[in-house]
C-alpha cells in the first residue's frame, strides 16, 4: 500500500495556485435564468424535441447526474468520477496537470496506445519507454528501473492496444505501489476482458488514476465520452482544469441513458465475444489452408494470432502492409500495425458485425487470389455464416414490420433519411433478406434518399452497375451477397437481381400518387434507351448484344438475365436497347438508364396525390 503519497508534490505549481474559471451554471441552474447570456426564446429549431427543447442552456458543468450512475455502476463515489470529451481529454488533462512542460517525463511501455506519447508531445513533455517484454507482459523492473525524479506519470493499458492482452494485475499493483507519482491504468477495453477492473484499488492507492470510456463497449464513440476514477482530490484538480462545459448537453443525456441499462452494454460485449470466437476461428482455419494451398498472388502466410481480450484482433501475416493496401481498395479498412515494437507485420482487425466480419473474409480470400477448385476448397473450409435475423437486426438497427418468403419490411431504415412527404402514407423504404443454399442476401433502400451506397456482391464490375442504380436514381441502396462465386457468378447476379426487384416492389407499396412510368433518353456514343412501366405486369424486353464475354468480373450474359429477374420480381414492364462502341459503356448505360426512368416513375406528382395512377384503381 502506498501510504507516503503527497498529491501536493504532483500536481505543477501553478495548477495548485490557479483559480478556476467559474461559470454561470457552476452555483444556479434553475429559476430565472439571466445570467450566462443564452437564447431565451429558446433553440432555433423547427420542431424542437424534447431531447433539444433546452438546448439553448449551458449543461451541468460537472454532469452531476452521469457521473453518479457512473459512480454506481462501476462502485466508486461519485466525487471520484471525472467525465471528459473522450479519455483522450482525461489524458490530455493529466498531463496538463502533472507535467511541467520541458521538465518532466511521463513514461510508457510499448506497444501501446498512442495518445500518450502524443499529448506528452503537445505538452512538451518529454517520453521514456519502458518496453513490455516479447510476451507482452509487464516488466515490472525494467518499468522500475527507468523511473528518474523527473518522472510524473506512468501510463499503463490494460487490456493493451494495440496487442489485446491484459497486463497481469498484480504487476499493474507492484508498479503503483512503488513508483510515488501517478500511474494511469487505460481501461478503454476492460469491459470486453475477463480481468476485473482496478477500480477496487483506488481506495487503496491515492497515485491511481483508471480510464475508462464510452467509446467501446458502450458503441458510443460518436457522443465522445471517456472517463476518469481517481481519489476526490485528483478528481477535482481534473475539474479545475477542464473546459468549463467539457461535455455537452446531449451526450451527457444519450450517456446516461446508456450507463443506467449497463444489461445491454453485456449484451453487446456478449455478442462481441462470440463475433471474436467466430473469426478468431475462421483466421485459425485460413492460417492452415494458406499452408496447404498458398496464396498465388501474395507469398503470404499467418504467422500469429494474439490472444486478445479486447474487441479486435492483432494477426501477423507476411505482406502485412500489401494485404491492408488490397483491401482498403475492395473498401475492408483494417489498421497496420507493423511498426510498434513486437508487432511487426501485424494488422489490428477490429471485430464487427456478422456482415462486416464476413465481408473481411470474403475480401481477403479475393485479395489472397485462389482460383477454380481451390477457391472453392477455401470457401467450403471458412464455413462463413451468415448471422441469425436477431443479430443483423440488432447491429443495423431495423425493425421488422412483416414478412413475406424470409423478406421484411422495414419502417426504420438506419442512416436513410424518411421521405417528409405527408402525403405519403408509408415510408417508401424496404428491407429484403434472402437466404438460400446458393446466395446469402440483405438489401436495403429507401426509393427517397439522396443516393447513398454502401454495395458488396463480390463482383466489382456488379457493384460497380447497382451503384449507378443508387446514384441516379437517387435511391439509397444497401447491398450485401455473399454468394457461391466460387461455383460462377450466376447465381449472385440472379439473385440480386430478384431480391433488388423484390424490395423495390415492397417499397412502391400501393404506388398512390406516383408518375408510375418513366423512360430515357439516348446518352451520348452509348445509347441506351429505358422504358419503365410500374404495371404490376411483369415483362422485360432486352435488345442489345456484347461483344465481349465478360466486362470485369461480370459475364455480359448475366445482363439480360440480371434484368429479367429484377422486373419479374419488381413487377414491371422494363424494356432496355442499347448500342455502344464499348461494353464497357453499354453496359452503364443500361444501369443509368434504368436508375432515371425509376427516378421518374416512383416520383410522387401532387397532382395525383393519394390517387392509384391507373384507370383499374389498383396496379
Ligand atoms: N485508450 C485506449 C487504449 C484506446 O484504444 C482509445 C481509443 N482507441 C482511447 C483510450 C480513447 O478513447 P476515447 O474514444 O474515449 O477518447
Amino acid at each position: 500500500m502506498n501510504k507516503s503519497f503527497n498529491l501536493s508534490d504532483w500536481v505543477r505549481p501553478n495548477i495548485q495556485e490557479l483559480s478556476a474559471y467559474t461559470s454561470a451554471r457552476d452555483q444556479y441552474s434553475q429559476g430565472v435564468l439571466l445570467d450566462a447570456n443564452e437564447l431565451g426564446l429558446g433553440p432555433a429549431l423547427s420542431q424542437p424535441t424534447s431531447h433539444t427543447k433546452q438546448l439553448h442552456r449551458y449543461p451541468d458543468p460537472y454532469q452531476r447526474a452521469l457521473r453518479s450512475a457512473i459512480a454506481d455502476l462501476r462502485g466508486v463515489d461519485a466525487d471520484q468520477v471525472f467525465t471528459g470529451n473522450g479519455s483522450d481529454e482525461a489524458i490530455d488533462l493529466l498531463i496538463r496537470i502533472f507535467c511541467e512542460p520541458a521538465k518532466h517525463h511521463i513514461l510508457v511501455t510499448p506497444p501501446t496506445y498512442g495518445m500518450y506519447k502524443v499529448s506528452a508531445r503537445i505538452h512538451n513533455v518529454s517520453v521514456d519507454e519502458a518496453p513490455l517484454n516479447s510476451d507482452l507482459s509487464l516488466d515490472v523492473d525494467q518499468t522500475l528501473a527507468k523511473i528518474h525524479p523527473d518522472t510524473r506519470i506512468i501510463f499503463l493499458c490494460s487490456p493493451n492496444n494495440p496487442t489485446g492482452n491484459t497486463l497481469d494485475s498484480k504487476a499493474i499493483e507492484q508498479v503503483v505501489e512503488q513508483f510515488s507519482g501517478i500511474v494511469v491504468v487505460d481501461e478503454a477495453y476492460i469491459d470486453f476482458s475477463e480481468q476485473q477492473s482496478l477500480s477496487h484499488l483506488l481506495s487503496s492507492y491515492p497515485n491511481l488514476v483508471i480510464l475508462q470510456t464510452l467509446s467501446k463497449s458502450f458503441g458510443l464513440a460518436g457522443i465522445r465520452l471517456g472517463i476518469a476514477l481517481a481519489s476526490a482530490e485528483i478528481i477535482a484538480y481534473f475539474d479545475k482544469i477542464k473546459p468549463p462545459y467539457n461535455i455537452n448537453a446531449l451526450s451527457a443525456q444519450v450517456a446516461l441513458e446508456a450507463v443506467l441499462q449497463p444489461e445491454l452494454m453485456q449484451q453487446k460485449v456478449q455478442q462481441i465475444l462470440e463475433e471474436r470466437a467466430y473469426v478468431q476461428s475462421r483466421i485459425e482455419r485460413l492460417q492452415a489452408l494458406l499452408i496447404q494451398n498458398p496464396s498465388p498472388v501474395l507469398a503470404t502466410h499467418i504467422q500469429k494470432i494474439y490472444p486478445s481480450e479486447a474487441n479486435f484482433l492483432l494477426v501477423r501475416f507476411e505482406q502485412a502492409l500489401a494485404i491492408q493496401k488490397a483491401l482498403a481498395e475492395k473498401g475492408v479498412i483494417v489498421r497496420y500495425r507493423g511498426n510498434e515494437l513486437h508487432c511487426a507485420d501485424t494488422l489490428r482487425i477490429s471485430i464487427g458485425n456478422r456482415m462486416e466480419n464476413n465481408a473481411f473474409f470474403e475480401s481477403l480470400i479475393e485479395v489472397l487470389g485462389w482460383d477454380g477448385p481451390a477457391r472453392k476448397e477455401i470457401w467450403e473450409q471458412l464455413d462463413l455464416q451468415k448471422a441469425s435475423v436477431a443479430d443483423s437486426e440488432q447491429a443495423s438497427g431495423f425493425e421488422q414490420t412483416s414478412n413475406s418468403e424470409q423478406a421484411s419490411v422495414s419502417e426504420q431504415v438506419s442512416g436513410f433519411e424518411q421521405p417528409s412527404d405527408s402525403e405519403q402514407s408509408s415510408p417508401r423504404t424496404a428491407r429484403i433478406e434472402r437466404q438460400t443454399s446458393e446466395t446469402s442476401i440483405l438489401i436495403e433502400l429507401n426509393l427517397d434518399g439522396t443516393g447513398q451506397h454502401n454495395i458488396s456482391t463480390g463482383l466489382a464490375f456488379f457493384d460497380h452497375m447497382l451503384e449507378q442504380i443508387a446514384r441516379h436514381g437517387l435511391i439509397d441502396l444497401n447491398i450485401s451477397c455473399t454468394g457461391d462465386l466460387h461455383i460462377d457468378e450466376h447465381h449472385t447476379i440472379e439473385d440480386v437481381g430478384i431480391a433488388l426487384g423484390q424490395a423495390l416492389s415492397m417499397a412502391f407499396g400501393d404506388k398512390r400518387g406516383i408518375e408510375r412510368y418513366g423512360f430515357v433518353l439516348p446518352m451520348d456514343e452509348a445509347q441506351a434507351t429505358v422504358a419503365l412501366d410500374l404495371s404490376g405486369r411483369p415483362y422485360l424486353v432486352f435488345e442489345t448484344e456484347f461483344s465481349r464475354n465478360y466486362v470485369g468480373d461480370l459475364p455480359t450474359d448475366m445482363i439480360e438475365h440480371f434484368f429479367y429477374s429484377l422486373a419479374m420480381h419488381m413487377k414491371a414492364t422494363l424494356q432496355i436497347s442499347a448500342r455502344a462502341s464499348n461494353d464497357h459503356h453499354k453496359i452503364e448505360a443500361c444501369f443509368k438508364g434504368l436508375a432515371r426512368t425509376l427516378k421518374q416513375a416512383v416520383e410522387h406528382n401532387p397532382r395525383i396525390a393519394g390517387q392509384i395512377p391507373s384507370s383499374k384503381g389498383q396496379l
